[in-house]
């Protein structure tokens, strides 16, 4: 019989891959902590409504990229693509509007149907930050300075651009979309498929494209400050001076949208050439129409989203873990006596294992591969007079070390 396979864009992860999303998982909470942003849990599923209504049914997402069933129940369910929608929806069915302006964290795996390549997956990991209810353009600060220091935290803020634009308030966005659906149609013959079907439905999205054919159009299709209204401009400048102030340093990317169609004013991506095509590593922007789009009061917010698989990619790999001590018994009575000694040194706080496979050597041979400080070696004769062989790892030095001060004697 075949061996059973894996489903097509899924990681299983052992050991050092396994600690690397674990340790961007760490980091973020580390510095979400030192902004006030409290942690949130929320399904992964929802009813397909709260992501069709808020992405856009325009958008790749929506339109060809979700997981979608009906349940047992006859109900529609999507399995999520991101975290904003869900979180929103929350705030409206958990009654945490009180708690406005709430900042909160989520971080968890994400589904999309896409072709699976280097940095992008069909089951993939995201961390999420979100400021609800907050209009100011500090709120946007924060959040940007937020990611900044998340990337400095990971070792990688260098290697990391923060790309920044604006998109306006919803007349500058209709002005704008104006001017890209006649500039778009003017160079249709040239234009891809995909961005053909853009062209009236979704014709921001045309800028976000990333064929070929469609980029070099993009470099001179229309700004989009020529549209921009005073009170756009006005929010833009404060957010890029707040930005400024806080040290993080940026560069305008006038052609950046989202590929998600809820995004009105800040509009950002940290990218980087490390990763090859797959080079986004956080995104995000503000989204103040969302959350009237499921059905709540006009709500201003902005956020982040972030792919632990490219961050994980990007950091120096996490220090394995390595045990202070292996214990080596021979014998039955040394290995029960082993077992006692092995969870008093664990519940000390001391990292310890046992080799309690083939001889003395195949098991000291353990105790190096592992990459223990110490290995104690304990047979009968130890037993007998109550002290165990203690040897040094890196000198090879050994001495005895009474069994009831083993811990004391590893510490020093
Ligand atoms: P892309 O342009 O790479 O498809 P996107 O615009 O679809 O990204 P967002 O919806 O903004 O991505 O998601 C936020 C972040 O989540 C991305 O910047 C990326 O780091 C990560 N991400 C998105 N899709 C995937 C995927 N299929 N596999 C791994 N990471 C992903
Ligand atoms: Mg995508």
């Amino acid at each position: 019989m075949t061996p059973v396979q894996p489903v097509r864009g899924t990681q299983s992860l052992l050991g050092e891959d396994a600690d690397r999303l674990a340790a961007v998982v760490a980091a973020f909470d580390r510095v979400r902590r030192l902004y006030g942003f409290r942690r949130v849990e929320v399904p992964t599923i929802e009813h397909t409504a709260v992501f069709a209504r808020t992405i856009g049914e325009t958008t790749d997402v929506v339109s060809k990229e979700m997981y979608s069933f009906e349940d047992r129940g006859g109900e529609s369910i999507t399995l999520r693509p991101e975290f904003t929608a869900g979180i929103c929806r929350a705030y409206l069915s958990e009654g945490w509007q009180q708690h406005a302006p709430l900042k909160v964290a989520a971080s968890g795996s994400a589904f999309r149907y896409e072709r699976p390549q280097k940095g992008r997956f069909r089951e993939f990991h995201q961390l999420d930050a979100e400021i609800i209810g907050a209009a100011e353009p500090q709120a946007d600060v924060e959040i940007l300075t937020l990611g900044y220091q998340l990337l400095a935290e990971l070792g990688i803020a260098e290697g990391v651009t923060l790309e920044l634009n604006t998109l306006g308030d919803p007349e500058t966005r209709d002005a704008w979309r104006g001017a890209l659906v006649d500039y778009f149609r003017s160079h249709k013959a040239a234009l891809s498929e995909d961005s053909v079907a853009r062209l009236e439905r979704n014709p921001l999205r045309i800028l976000d494209s990333k064929d070929p054919k469609d980029r070099g159009i993009c470099e001179n299709a229309p700004n989009v400050d020529e549209y921009l209204t005073a009170e756009a401009s006005d929010f833009f400048a404060a957010v890029t001076a707040g930005v400024d102030a806080a040290g993080v340093p940026w560069t305008r990317n006038p052609r950046l949208v989202r590929g998600l169609d809820y995004y009105r004013h800040t509009a950002f991506e940290f990218v980087t050439d490390r990763l090859g095509a797959q080079g986004t590593v956080i995104a995000g922007g503000r989204y103040d129409g969302l959350i009237e789009a499921l059905g709540g009061p006009s709500t201003p917010a902005v956020g982040w989203a972030a792919g632990i698989e490219r961050l994980a990619m990007m950091i120096d790999a996490p220090a394995p873990v390595r045990p202070a001590v292996v214990l080596v018994p021979l014998g039955e009575r040394a290995e029960a006596e082993a077992q006692r000694i092995l969870v008093g040194l664990r519940r000390e706080g001391i990292a310890a294992d046992m080799a309690y496979r083939g001889n003395l050597k195949k098991r000291m041979s353990r105790a190096n591969a592992a990459g223990a400080a110490y290995a104690l070696i304990l047979g009968d004769d130890e037993l007998d007079s109550g002290q165990a062989q203690l040897k040094d790892l890196t000198s090879g030095e050994q001495r005895g070390v009474s069994l009831d001060l083993i811990a004391e004697a590893i510490r020093r």
